[in-house]
This record gives C-alpha cells, structure tokens and sequence, in this order.
C-alpha cells in the first residue's frame, strides 16, 4: 500500500524534507502511533474493516466520471473527473478520519481531537466519532468560526464539541497549535486526527496511506474506461492530501505526468496568496521540514485564498520531494480564475465544485487546449461546493463593485 523505506532514506523523511520537529512530550506518542500504524496497515482483518467501512459508509468507490462537455469545451483532451465531492460529508478528507479513527479504536482511546479550517475535516472527524462513539473535540480559529458557521453546526450535531482559538491570525495554524497542545496533555486517552499529509512522521504517510484509495481507484478505472493510463492527474494543493492520494496511483508510472494546484490567491506578493511553490522558502513549521510561506526573519507570513482549504503557510514534504526529484510539478491559479472555474463547471456539467477542487478546473480550463484531443486527463474533484455558495456569491458582489469603481 506504501513504499517501504528504500535503502539510504531514513524512516519519517522524503529527503531532506519531513522529520519530527516537535517537542520531547510528543515523541513517544508519535512512535506509540507510527508502530501501530504500521501493524494495522500489514494486518488484513484491518484493512478489511477499513474497505468495508469505505464502501458502506463513506460511498465508495467514486465514480470516474468523462466530462463531456467540459473536454469540447477545452478542445484539447478527454477530461475525467474523479469524484470525491460524492463521499459522505463531500469531500476526500473523511477517508482518512475513518482511518485514523480505527486506528485510534484499536490503540484502545476513546478521545479524538482535530484542527479544523473550512470546517470539512472537523466535519469529517466529527461524524466518524459518533459513528464509532467516541467523544470529539474541534479546535477552529474563532475567524473561520464565523466565515462557516454552518460546518460549526454540523459539528455540533455530530455531537462534538467546537473550540474556538483566539491566537495569532484565528485560523488553521492556530488551531494545529492548539491541537497539538491538548494532544500533549491527554495522550494517554487521546488521539490527534490529523487532518492532511503533514506534521511529523507518521502523518505525512499514514494521511497518504488512508488517502491512496484515491489513486488506486482512479487507476484501475481510467484502465477500464479510457483503455490505458492517463497522461496527467491533476489536483488542487493545500496540505497536499487529495494530490498525495490520486499521486500514490501513479508514483511508478513515468508517463503520467503529476500535476499539483495551489492558491495564487490575488496575487503573488507577501500576504496575498498561498502557493508554497511560488514563494516558500525551507522552513519548519508545526513537526516538518518543508516549505513555507515566511519573511526574512522567519516569521510566518499571513496567506490568502478563496478557499479556506488551500489557504495555509505550509505544504506536505513529500510534495516537495516529488518537486526536487522532477516527478511532479506546481502551479498556481489566482482566487478569479477559482471562482471562474467554479460557475465553469455548474453550466458545463451540472457538478457544483468545492472552490479548493475549482482550483485544480482552473488549470485544466487555462492549459487544456494546449493538449492533444487524444489525451486522457483526470481531475480529482476533491469536494462538493455547497458548503462555499455563499463566500462565491459575496466575491461576485464585492468583485462588482470594486470593478466599477475602477472603471469609474
Ligand atoms: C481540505 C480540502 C482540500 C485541501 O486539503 P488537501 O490536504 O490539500 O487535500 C482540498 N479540497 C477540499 C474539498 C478540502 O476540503
């Protein structure tokens, strides 16, 4: 299911990206999850329990769906989009709270805790804790408190408790921090259901494990429906998860080329966007090494986005190495080209994307017609775009206005 550890790397590192930067409280609840992490993945009667679960209860497999229009449209390539805007709770991210969750049921706890920014994998977390009754704790920035407060009250349906963090910025980074402090003072009963490919060893690679579901299926099926391997998978870029898991499909195949989206947000400047790739710099933030959005002397710069899921100052370090190696490549698209993409695809197809997924349309809409007709691409719709009509509808009003003041 994952790459064993190839001669010369060291365990928890993708080069000289990943690691274990945290403080010494967490190292032994760290090893305590990557060892049973690592049984559970080689132990059959889990991964049973864990398809099961996938199929009945999460909606799997995803459909691999020919985007008719949306390829005349381009004129360039057969675009097929990999659709996990139809699992439970509308995205990709609850294939890995289920996972995490029964891990944590087999380690024996009873608590789970997460961050959360758009509120999709507290959303994810909280309804898997009350399927497997466990008592669930959010930690949420007070300000995405409020930008999605529908998702808060999802939550709280699910029976979880909903704790805002009033620190820095008062959004995911903060949140993780204060995560991770709770995870400190109650490991024994507790674990930390981290929410993408990053942080310390094991998450980078138990997240991508959980999520290779992605890939796997999106493989077996592109055989099936398109007769042969794509030319390029394509997914939008914020901790990295749903890329890790549609990448994982394809590591070995040369030929299909990896393609990565992150957020350019309004602009490439300081405090105007989220494309690690465009302006990170090596750094560690929260137990990795990788790249990060930060100044000269290090801070941590203020990100934006459009979409709350892509808007965080650092990215997974696999991706990274993926990058160095030439196995993948990023790119960027601006919040205007999102938010095209997004009403692109409901007139086009009927399909309502998340604006993180819309990224990932984005480019396809921009590069497309430079690939030939016979082409196969996939797409990974990583989630449904209910949860962002009303952020579109406000960008739209504001976008407006400010262009008739400027053009006044
Ligand atoms: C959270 C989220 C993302 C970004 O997270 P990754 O770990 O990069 O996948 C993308 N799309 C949707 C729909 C999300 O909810």
């Amino acid at each position: 299911m994952s790459r064993a550890v190839r001669p010369g790397e060291r365990r928890g590192y993708f080069g000289p990206y990943g690691g274990q930067f945290v403080p010494e409280t967490l190292m032994a609840p760290l090893a305590e999850l990557a060892a049973a992490w690592r049984k559970a993945r080689r132990d059959p009667e889990f991964q049973r329990e864990f398809r099961g679960y996938l199929r009945d209860l999460v909606g799997r497999p995803t459909p691999l769906y020919f985007a008719r229009r949306l390829s005349a449209a381009i004129g360039g390539a057969r675009i097929f989009l990999k659709r996990e805007d139809l699992c439970h709770t509308g995205a990709h991210k609850i294939n890995n709270s289920l996972g995490q969750i029964l891990l944590a049921r087999r380690m024996g706890k009873r608590r789970v805790i997460a961050e959360t920014g758009a509120g999709q994998h507290g959303v994810a977390t909280a309804a898997m804790a009350a399927a497997f009754e466990m008592e669930c704790v959010i930690y949420m920035g007070r300000v995405d408190m409020e930008r999605q407060a529908l998702n808060v009250y999802r939550m709280r349906e699910f029976g979880a408790e909903v704790v805002p963090v009033t620190a820095g910025q008062q959004t995911l980074k903060e949140a993780i921090s204060e995560a991770m402090r709770d995870w400190v003072t109650n490991v024994r009963t507790t674990h930390y259901v981290l929410g993408t490919v990053f942080g310390a060893y094991p998450y980078p690679d138990l997240v991508r494990d959980f999520q290779s579901v992605i890939g796997r299926e999106a493989r077996r099926q592109c055989f099936k429906q398109a007769g042969r391997l794509p030319d390029r998978v394509v997914a939008c870029v914020g901790g990295g998860s749903n890329a890790m898991g549609l990448f994982s499909g394809f590591l070995e195949d040369p030929g299909v080329a990896l393609i990565g989206v992150e957020a350019g947000g309004r602009r490439i400047a300081p405090g105007e966007h989220a494309a690690r790739f465009a302006g990170g710099k090596l750094g560690v933030l929260q137990g990795a090494r990788t790249l990060v959005l930060q100044d000269e002397e290090g801070q941590i710069l203020p990100t934006h986005s459009v979409s709350a899921g892509l808007d965080y100052a650092a990215v997974g370090p696999e991706h990274v190495w993926l990058r160095d190696q030439g196995r993948a490549t990023y790119h960027f698209v601006t919040d205007e080209e999102a938010v095209n993409a997004f009403d692109g695809l409901c007139r086009l197809e009927g399909i309502l994307p998340a604006l993180e997924s819309a990224h990932a349309v984005a480019y396809v809409l921009r590069e497309g017609s430079k690939w030939k007709p016979e082409d196969v691409v996939i797409v990974n719709l990583s989630g449904r775009g209910d949860k962002d009509l009303q952020l579109v509808m406000d960008w739209k009003a504001r976008h407006a206005r400010s262009g008739e003041a400027s053009s006044s």
